[in-house]
């Protein structure tokens, strides 16, 4: 969907259901991407640690497809609760602290860089 549509779908969403709701659905899918995540996490340590035979490979592959399906269907969940967030504080002040935290990053990137050279 582009970007014109979807925000169209968010202003109707905000007008159905009031920015504390959508406040609440953002903290709500939050909370399962982290689920997500530790689970997709846990899957791949354990595929890891006890594969012993080839069918176990195969059945824990599976599973950590599985969790790694759920764990992008939870980064667009966030991402589209992000984004209706995004509408109702105004890009100015976020995109402010995005440039000032990426800038941040890529200081420590530059700094880890020359420290593992040198
Ligand atoms: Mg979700």
């Amino acid at each position: 969907m582009k970007k014109a549509d979807r925000a169209d779908l968010y202003v109707d969403a905000l007008y159905l259901w009031d920015d504390r709701t959508q406040l609440y659905k953002l903290s709500e899918e939050c909370a399962e991407l982290i689920v997500a995540i530790n689970n997709f996490l846990k899957k791949i340590k354990l595929a890891n640690l006890y594969d012993k035979t080839e069918a176990d490979q195969i059945k824990s592959t599976g599973e950590a497809v599985q969790k790694g399906l759920e764990l992008m269907e939870e980064i667009a969940d966030v991402e589209i609760m992000i984004e209706q967030a995004r509408l109702m504080c105004g890009d100015g002040k976020i995109n402010k602290f995005k440039d000032f935290k990426l800038n941040r990053l890529k200081n420590l990137i530059e700094k880890e860089k020359n420290e593992k050279s040198s």
